[in-house]
């Protein structure tokens, strides 16, 4: 099994001596509860690079609700588990000290980016994430950083960060993991009563339909209001945002002549769900 990191000074050691050796880093960071969406970034880490390190740390200052950060699934030996095939260099589970010491007193945020879609939905959210990947940036000296598509608003935010502050990591997005049916890989998917798991394919079918129609021409609000109705009648009980944006950068878009993107956050069974589509 890998070895499992907790410490900053423990992890600063193993990458001094990669650096040292000339070696290139790739990150995953993660908040654990993994599945083959996980597995696939960990895959593409150790295509791109000589070594590569997987975190794990539920991250509080994301959580905007107590009882999601309570009730998210914790299974760290099941992950070391899933991850050892893969054999990666390193996890690294920081301890909550680790990341966030008595005095913590610094927020990164980004501005613009997270406006919209889940930053207008989860006050708070995207400055948690901003500042804790960019730690786990600096903790890890990594050369590359592998985030989902699923997580679409997200890459964007942590990308436009990297950049924003010259912290030289290539941040990459890799696509989405679905089930065979078309749900998203996600560790919430764990919270899903039997009933809400097996209608919530409805929510990425009628955001195809809604793509296709967009494609074809069709008019957005007409389309739209089709594909919130289609995503209720499935059994989601509420649609919290359902837009189309332009793939680089977010603008929100009425037609689509460019490059675009579908985003959606439903709930389903007391879970929330979001899911993101190329469109064109
Ligand atoms: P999380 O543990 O949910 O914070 O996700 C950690 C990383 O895995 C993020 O970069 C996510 O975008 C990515 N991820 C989560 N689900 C999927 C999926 N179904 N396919 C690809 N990447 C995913």
């Amino acid at each position: 099994m890998t070895d499992i990191v907790r410490t900053r000074s423990a992890l600063r050691a193993r990458v001094l001596g990669w650096k040292r050796a000339g070696e290139s880093i790739g990150v995953v960071p993660t908040m654990g509860a993994l599945h083959a969406g996980h597995l696939s970034l960990v895959e593409a880490a150790k295509a791109g690079n000589d070594r590569v390190i997987v975190t794990i740390f539920v991250n509080p200052k994301q959580f905007n609700s107590a009882s999601d950060l309570e009730n998210y699934p914790r299974t760290e030996e099941q992950d070391a588990e899933k991850l050892a095939p893969h054999e990666v260099d390193v996890i690294y589970v920081p301890d909550p000290d680790q990341i966030y010491p008595d005095g913590f007193a610094t927020t990164v945020s980004v501005t613009g980016l997270t406006e919209g879609l889940c930053g207008a939905h989860r006050p708070g959210h995207f400055d948690g994430v901003t500042t804790v990947v960019s730690k786990l940036f600096l903790q890890t000296g990594a050369d590359r950083a592998y985030f989902g598509q699923k997580d679409y608003q997200q890459l964007q935010v942590v990308t436009r960060m990297a950049m924003d502050l010259d912290i030289p990591v290539e941040v990459i997005g890799c696509p989405t993991v679905r089930e065979d049916d078309g749900l998203a890989l996600s560790s919430r998917n764990l919270l899903l009563p039997s009933e809400a798991r097996a209608a919530a394919p409805g929510l990425n079918r009628a955001m195809t339909a809604m793509a296709e129609g967009l494609l074809a021409g069709g008019d957005i609000a007409a389309l739209r209001a089709t594909a919130e109705e289609a995503i209720l009648a499935a059994g989601f009980e509420r649609v919290e945002y359902l837009e189309l944006r332009a793939a680089d950068g977010l603008a929100p878009m009425a037609s689509v002549d460019r490059p675009a993107r579908l985003l959606a956050a439903a709930w389903i069974g007391g879970v929330r769900l979001i899911d993101n589509i190329a469109v064109g």
